[in-house]
């Protein structure tokens, strides 16, 4: 997960501004993670990649309210709920061991 602001930032930050921009052109069915609510523009994203050159990942937002909502907990089990929509089985990695 990655602040907005972060994701440029990131060593796959073309691959992950191209799926946020993907996210804020979808519409209403760019929904928080954690609330579902419309997001179009939110404080966070979840990204998901697989293999060693990704040209897609998949993404998810998280809104204004819920990053400042100060539950990590809650914010932790969502993530954990989309990851098991997207890589069923799946499990978080340290994001050290995934940086190209
Ligand atoms: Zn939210």
């Amino acid at each position: 997960m990655l602040a907005v602001e972060e994701i440029s930032l990131h060593p796959r930050g073309d691959l992950l501004c191209r799926a946020a921009t993907h996210w804020r052109m979808s519409g209403s069915s760019a929904t928080c993670f954690l609330c579902d609510a419309v997001s179009l523009h939110p404080a966070a994203h979840l990204f998901a990649w697989s293999g060693e050159a990704p040209k897609q990942a998949a993404v998810a937002g998280l809104c204004c309210d819920c990053w400042r909502g100060d539950d990590p907990t809650a914010i932790d089990e969502a993530a954990a709920r989309v990851l098991q929509q997207v890589v069923p089985g799946g499990c978080f990695l340290d994001p050290r061991a995934v940086l190209p």
